[in-house]
């Protein structure tokens, strides 16, 4: 159980990794295409322009989570955020749960290391604060082997039904997964 849990860890930190590298990159990129030098030669957006820059973590972060429940990283890794009542997690809770981007990265992202090993669920300070969980959307039926998406109730409980054999998944369940239910 442990090792699943493990598996998904490593696939949150680069699915992060990812988001945060797309973003770093974009925003350096709109820097130099928008900014002007200054008298040193170092390129800055200032007035309304600079503007744009939250604006585009506020799209690619909550407004994209809310819609699609999952960023460009966590799509490539099948990774979903979720409430902790087995919903899609709403815009709210999506933007609550990046509240503390800012505060994680200050610090090196060891606020998120802490928070991942401390608590059981294994979960960021965001995810606390905003009560989801990132969890994987795709699972392996384990009588036909066949590769299933699943929806957020299902990849909550990691119990679904089987389109291709019909029969009832249950709970081989990740660490990261479980619920006070
Ligand atoms: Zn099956």
């Amino acid at each position: 159980m442990l090792i699943i849990a493990e598996k998904n860890l490593a696939r949150r930190y680069w699915a992060n990794l990812i988001d945060y590298f797309i973003i770093f990159s974009v925003s350096i990129g709109y820097i130099y295409i928008v900014g002007k030098p200054d008298y040193e030669g170092i390129y800055r957006v200032s007035g309304a322009p600079a503007l744009l820059m939250p604006f585009l973590w506020f799209l690619y972060f909550p407004v994209a989570e809310a819609i699609f429940h999952q960023t460009l990283g966590k799509a490539a890794f099948n990774l979903i955020i979720i409430s902790k009542d087995g919903e899609y997690a709403s815009f709210g809770q999506c933007f609550l749960k990046r509240i503390t981007d800012p505060l994680e990265l200050a610090f090196w992202g060891i606020p998120a290391v802490v928070a991942i090993t401390k608590t059981e669920q294994r979960t960021r300070l965001g995810d606390i604060f905003a009560g989801t969980l990132t969890v994987s959307s795709t699972s392996i039926c384990k009588y036909c082997k066949s590769e299933l998406t699943l929806t957020a109730k299902e990849a909550l409980k990691q119990k679904f039904k089987c389109p291709e054999c019909g029969e009832l998944n249950e709970k081989y369940l990740m660490a990261n997964t479980k619920t006070n239910d």
